[in-house]
């Protein structure tokens, strides 16, 4: 698990630390096809797609490439295990919830499995994927099969000679639609909570990263979940993603992507059923270093934050705010840490940054790093591609970074750091809130009022504060403004998957 500074916990391999985990080699991809009623089908139209190593540029695998029709034979699978008197639905709740530990159980069984299918896709440091994409998962399969058996409503009070409570029912078919960044997690936050409060599902993997979902499909069928409650469609956005958002039958939806796509969705969704829609779109992120603040710790964790993943996260701290009195040191020990960071092959364990997931993620962060450096910007390291290495980016840092330069404004998703200056609280809050994004903020201060104030100050979905990517299942995640609708995690996930139904019951008497 990622400590509260976003660097992993265990050491490196140097011998003396505790035996690591290790990939699987040769791994064979067993499930390539469309997941439907626990079973494996072809897609309709007969027609595949590839899969490619971001690292080695070669080809993985072929995946059934599913489209309309196939989200149509998914649905009605779901609808028919949501049917009333269907297994799924007699099913008592701490029934789910012993499923879901099941699943959690076999996920930990294939735990290295899986975390080589992540790195294969993704590109991302195998000793990352285990123990922070694998470990999320774990975690947030349990704490939802927690609360199957917990999920009630309220008993309500009123002007009138009645008893009036509130049931909390399951939205019915609930569709997925996630990223690339990190496959897995993405949607067990999604399937977890589903499930847990009695839906049924249709999930639609990223087009580069199916593999991962396709091998949890077979663990589904293995916990014993009843065929239909879960169900996976790889294939590609304008169709497979469009039909899930558009399907009529479908009552909810969760998506994790960019905010056109997001926007996408939600038009569809409207123009369908107005089923409801949870968008978690990403973010531009404020990290606010304080003059006071421990400076080794600032650094360090809006190095991770920022590098972590290849840049590739939501939460990536790519604005970091240093007070002026502390930025020309701040500047000085990230450059270092920026040209130590380990680069290679993601299989390695030494290695800390992987490849850019594919050739568009990596051409638009070179062109954004090289609109930093014409709009002045000052290149402290990095900067450019590693030569003859295929989609892998110099770890990049910019100082003298201003709020107009794109690299300010733009999601860069890589491995880029632009540092700002700031002079005082009021000045940072304005900055910090001036874009449409507000997924998450971090601040460092050893001044606790400085922190409050900065905590209610900022206009995002989540501050931390002198820690960094510190995720937890218990909490609620997601955006203000742009940066999202709704919340995953946490017990507020679960309104995001239930129905409020109120009973009223008319007495004959007044009670006393
Ligand atoms: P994206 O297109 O938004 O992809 C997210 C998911 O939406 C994928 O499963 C994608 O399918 C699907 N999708 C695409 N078009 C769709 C449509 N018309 N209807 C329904 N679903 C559709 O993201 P991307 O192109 O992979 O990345 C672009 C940018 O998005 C990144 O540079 C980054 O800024 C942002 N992003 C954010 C996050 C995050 O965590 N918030 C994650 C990834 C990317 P395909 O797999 O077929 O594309
Ligand atoms: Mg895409």
């Amino acid at each position: 698990m990622a400590a509260a500074n976003g660097a992993l916990e265990h050491g490196h391999p140097d011998g003396k630390s505790p035996a690591l985990p290790r990939p699987v080699r040769d791994l064979e991809v067993k499930f390539t096809k469309i997941f439907i009623n626990n079973e494996w089908h072809e897609s309709k139209s007969g027609k595949k797609f590839a899969t490619y190593s971001p690292s080695t540029l070669e080809k993985i695998c072929e995946v059934e490439e599913g489209d309309k029709p196939d989200v149509d034979k998914a649905v009605e699978a779901a609808q028919a295990a949501f049917q009333r008197g269907s297994p799924w639905r007699r099913l008592e709740a701490l029934g789910r919830g012993r499923l879901l530990h099941k699943l959690a159980d076999l996920v930990e069984r294939d735990r290295a499995v899986l975390a080589t299918l992540e790195t294969m896709d993704t590109g991302k440091p195998f000793l990352h994927a285990f123990f922070i994409d694998l470990e999320g998962c774990i975690r947030t399969l349990r704490y939802f099969a927690g609360w199957a058996d917990k999920i009630q409503g309220k008993t309500i009070p009123t002007d009138d000679n009645v008893v009036c409570f509130t049931r909390h029912e399951p939205v019915g078919v609930c569709g997925a639609i996630t990223p690339w960044n990190f496959p897995l997690l993405m949607l067990v936050w999604k399937l977890a909570p589903a499930l847990c409060c009695g839906n049924t599902v249709v999930l639609k993997p990223a087009e580069q990263t199916p593999l991962s979902a396709l091998h949890l499909g077979s663990l589904i069928k293995e916990a014993g979940f009843p065929p239909g409650v879960v169900n996976i469609v790889p294939g590609f956005g304008p169709t497979v993603g469009a039909a899930i958002s558009s399907h009529p039958q479908i009552s909810k939806i969760a998506f994790t992507g960019s905010i056109e796509v997001g926007k996408l969705v939600k038009e569809a969704a409207s123009r369908s059923n107005l089923k409801r829609v949870t968008l978690e779109l990403g973010g531009k992120n404020p990290c606010i270093v304080c003059a006071d603040a421990d400076l080794d710790l600032a650094v360090e964790c809006a190095h991770q934050g920022v590098f972590f993943n290849q840049g590739q996260c939501c939460t990536a701290a790519s604005r970091v705010f240093v007070e002026e009195q502390v930025y020309t040191e701040f500047v000085r020990r990230s450059v270092e840490y920026a040209t130590r960071r380990p680069v290679g092959d993601p299989f390695d364990l030494h290695t800390e940054q992987g490849p850019q997931i594919d050739q568009k993620q990596f051409d638009k962060i070179l062109e954004l790093i090289e609109s930093g450096k014409k709009e002045g910007a000052k290149l402290e390291c990095g900067g450019s591609a590693m030569e003859d290495r295929g989609l892998f980016i110099k770890p990049t840092v910019f100082s003298e970074v201003t709020d107009t330069m794109r690299i300010a404004k733009e999601e860069i998703f890589g491995p880029v750091q632009p540092i700002l200056k700031f002079k005082n609280l009021e000045d940072v809050i304005e900055r910090a809130n001036s874009l449409e994004y507000g997924l998450t903020a971090a601040v460092f201060t050893k001044n606790l009022d400085k922190a409050l104030k900065l905590a209610s100050a900022l206009d995002s979905g989540t501050v931390w504060i002198n820690c960094y990517n510190a995720i937890y299942a218990q909490a609620p995640f997601g955006g203000f403004k742009m940066s999202g609708n709704g919340r995953e995690l946490g017990e507020y996930a679960l309104a995001e998957y239930t129905e409020v139904k109120t009973v009223t019951i008319k007495l004959e008497d007044k009670n006393p």
